[in-house]
């Protein structure tokens, strides 16, 4: 086990040149990265609940906090909520409530989503494409609201407030859907946001030419575009348990139900390829393998602590911070593949 480091401050001690941008992408996702504001937990299963720490403190709570303003403003000042939007609502908890669909018609479904995607699509070449863009995540989004939610989910959130993003810094969770909240101030009245990234790492990392069988929420998957279709079902309930109940886990009983009844699935979890895993198979490079690296011209020697996008390499220093095996060592973020096992 690599050392962990003793309780203090989180600071990055070194960041050596070239091992900030790593190359594993195809370009245009670089462009696609947006700041990351808020996130879930890693296995994705507490939705909902925003990382205060993340965000400024001033402009936006995490959900507990901010469902205490939104009770508050509704009593002193905020109008009664649109009819239509009532009505959107009453009908989405309807669906989520009672809907089930018969896998054949499922399966047509997710044919015709397919290629309405494909034919749309100004980025994708085909199923197992390498280059997609948000239109074609917001397209398929709203492909599922009018086929599954009678065009009640996406339409209600973009009331409030509703983006689609893709990140390649997503090395976990396929997917994540949050729901933020900016406190009311004496001059506005709270707004809520939704927001639904997927994971494009994640994604191109897995149906490369070695695949093993993926399956992503308990359904195998053939090929990229299925796999991006089962994260989009899935966060789409996070989305609107979100926008019925506030709340969201697809942990519990009533997300797996819902889910199980409209779109067949089994599991909350993915199985796509993670970095972890193409990191061990493609170069033998595992959380505690001691390897090297080139820093400035000279090799460096350290320990895997993390894999994440890149590796955190810990290196014995006097300048570095102390860790709990009660040595020293600086922190070294390099691609994976700049890594060489050391024997
Ligand atoms: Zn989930």
């Amino acid at each position: 086990m690599p050392p962990k480091k003793n309780a203090e401050k989180s600071s990055k001690k070194s960041t050596p040149n070239g091992a900030i941008k790593s190359g594993w992408l195809p370009g245009i996702f670089e462009g696609l990265l947006g700041g990351t504001t808020s996130r879930v937990a890693g296995d994705a299963s507490k939705r909902g609940t925003t990382s205060a720490s993340e965000k400024s403190n001033s402009r936006v709570s995490s959900q507990k906090t901010s469902l205490i303003t939104t009770r508050k403003s509704t009593q002193k000042s905020k109008p009664k909520i649109a009819p239509s939007i009532a009505i959107m609502k009453d009908r989405l908890e309807e669906i989520l409530r009672h809907q089930q669909i018969a896998p054949e018609v499922y399966s047509a479904r997710s044919r015709l989503i397919q290629t309405t995607v494909l034919q749309h699509s100004r980025a994708m070449a085909d199923e197992n494409f390498s280059a997609t863009s948000v239109a074609d995540l917001r397209l398929m989004s709203e492909l599922y609201d009018s086929i599954y939610f009678d065009s009640s989910c996406i339409a209600l959130a973009k009331h409030y407030g509703m983006a689609f993003r893709w990140s390649s810094r997503m090395t976990r969770a396929g997917g994540k859907t949050t729901r933020t909240v900016r406190r009311a101030t004496l001059r506005r009245a709270a707004e809520i946001h939704y927001e639904i990234t997927l994971s494009s790492s994640l994604l191109f990392q897995t149906f490369q030419d070695d695949s093993r069988p993926i399956k992503v929420c308990g359904r195998p998957c053939h090929h990229r575009l299925e796999a991006m279709q089962r994260i989009v079902e899935h966060e789409a309930i996070h989305l609107a348990e979100m926008l019925v109940w506030i709340d969201s886990d697809c942990a519990a009983g009533r997300f797996q139900a819902i889910a199980n009844r409209l779109f067949g699935h089994t599991e909350h979890r993915h199985e796509l390829v993670t970095q972890r895993e193409r990191a061990a198979k493609l170069f033998d490079i595992r959380v505690g393998s001691r390897v090297y690296f080139m820093h400035d011209g000279h090799p460096v020697q350290g320990v895997v602590n993390r894999i994440t996008r890149r590796a955190t390499v810990l290196v014995e220093s006097p300048q570095g911070e102390m860790y709990s095996n009660h040595k020293r060592y600086l922190k070294y973020y390099v691609p994976i593949s700049g890594l060489k096992p050391s024997k």
